[in-house]
């Protein structure tokens, strides 16, 4: 094997997601792990009954279609009209993939040259940096700064260059929590149609907003045709093991993204899909709850963090909440994180993982509250003793 680096120069110095690395030390130490973001309580049971149902009536035990059951592309489809009054055929414009985390693979591995520079917002959820690398394309990053993390979109401008080919928008943002305004997703809208550039949006938060509405820059003039939208049961109905996402786009981009897609996964998980098909369309009710309840949980945490003394910034979106334990006398996020779980048992995240500019998010700390009342309540006991 000689003295060649075994992993391709691409993924070099990527190693282990952050993600895992603090599950496992959550999970090595007994911690409460508000690090990695999954619900400890499952999603609608009448839902994971349809798993079970199409599991044993032999409904998607063998290949399902590559583009996702019809069942479900047509309840995607039904979703994004009911939602946002957006039209997408479902034959043509929706194409199930394997969670999100595939469809952002796909999308970018399809439509990104080697050499082409993306654009997008740092701090970056991981994938999207090793899906850029895996693409041989250039991340550059619009880094959203303490306290408020809003997009300058005169910066965006200034980053434009005739080597832009596509900008990756996250909205509601993993892991600051900003939910961007129809004024900001307007502007962002005029600069790709200006440019003539693809957008591709992660929208998988998009039921989890607090206050501020969640609009898709689908939606917006100019851009239905140059966007792919991307979304995720795991988020919505909290089943994030299922693996089952989607991508919404017009004809042409669909028929790249899925081209990738064949060729990473062939095809997603069957029975899944059914349930998720049930679950779309569940009705309103369904939706308000389980906002309002993370609302509840926000508050909880972020009272809680206040109160031990973090700099808290409250998120309009997203279960994640963005700190900064400059207050505490620390100034190293990544060693506070490593030194967590010995001080009080608690597992978070430190921010720093998303930027490249790893100074900008040295002192931030994300903790999610996609946990039990009961459960958030004993971290931030365990965090008053810091
Ligand atoms: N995008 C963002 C912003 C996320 O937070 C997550 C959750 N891990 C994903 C994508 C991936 O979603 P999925 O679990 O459906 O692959
Ligand atoms: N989206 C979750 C988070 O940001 C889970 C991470 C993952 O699945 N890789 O914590």
């Amino acid at each position: 094997m000689g003295t060649r680096p075994l992993l391709n120069r691409r993924l070099a110095g990527m190693g282990t997601t952050v993600f895992a690395e603090m599950s496992a030390l959550a999970a090595a130490t007994g911690s409460i792990n508000l690090g990695q973001g999954f619900p400890d309580t499952d999603g609608p049971e009448e839902v994971r009954e349809a798993a079970v149902r199409a599991l044993r009536e032999g409904h998607g035990n063998q290949y399902p279609p590559g583009p996702g059951i019809p069942e479900l592309r047509a309840a995607i489809a039904e979703h994004q009209q009911r939602f946002y009054g957006l039209a997408y055929d479902p034959e043509a414009e929706v194409l199930v993939t394997a969670g999100a985390t595939e469809a952002i693979a796909a999308s970018l591995l399809a439509l990104l040259e080697p050499g082409d520079e993306v654009i997008a917002f740092e701090p970056f959820y991981d994938s999207y940096a090793a899906c850029i690398a895996m693409a041989g394309a250039v991340r550059i990053p619009l880094t959203l700064r303490a306290p408020g993390f809003r997009p300058d979109l005169d910066e965006l401008r200034s980053l434009i260059t005739p080597r832009t080919r596509l900008l990756l928008v996250n909205t509601p943002h993993n892991p600051t929590g900003t939910v961007l305004t129809a004024d900001e997703l307007a502007g962002i809208a005029r600069l790709a149609v200006e440019h003539d550039l693809l957008v591709v949006t992660d929208e998988v938060y998009e039921h989890v907003v607090f206050g501020a509405a969640h609009h898709p820059i689908a939606a917006l003039p100019g851009m239905r045709e140059r966007t792919v939208t991307i979304s995720s049961a795991g988020k919505t109905f909290s089943f994030t093991g299922w693996k089952v996402g989607w991508v919404t786009a017009s004809p042409a981009l669909v028929a790249a993204v899925r081209t990738a897609k064949q060729y990473l996964t062939y095809v997603s998980a069957g029975p899944f899909q059914y349930a998720v098909a049930e679950a779309l369309r569940l009705p309103d009710d369904y939706f308000d709850t389980f906002r309002a309840d993370l609302l509840r949980k926000r508050d909880l945490l972020a009272d809680g963090l206040s109160a031990a003394g973090f700099r808290v910034f409250a998120p309009e979106g997203t279960y994640f909440i963005t700190t900064d334990i400059t207050p505490l006398g620390e100034k190293d996020g990544i060693e506070f994180c490593r030194a967590l779980p010995g001080r009080c048992g608690v597992v978070a995240i430190p921010n720093a993982v998303f930027y490249d500019d790893t100074e900008a998010g040295r002192s931030l700390v994300r903790f999610t509250f996609c946990k039990k009342d009961a459960v958030l309540a004993e971290a931030v006991s365990r965090l008053g003793r810091l």
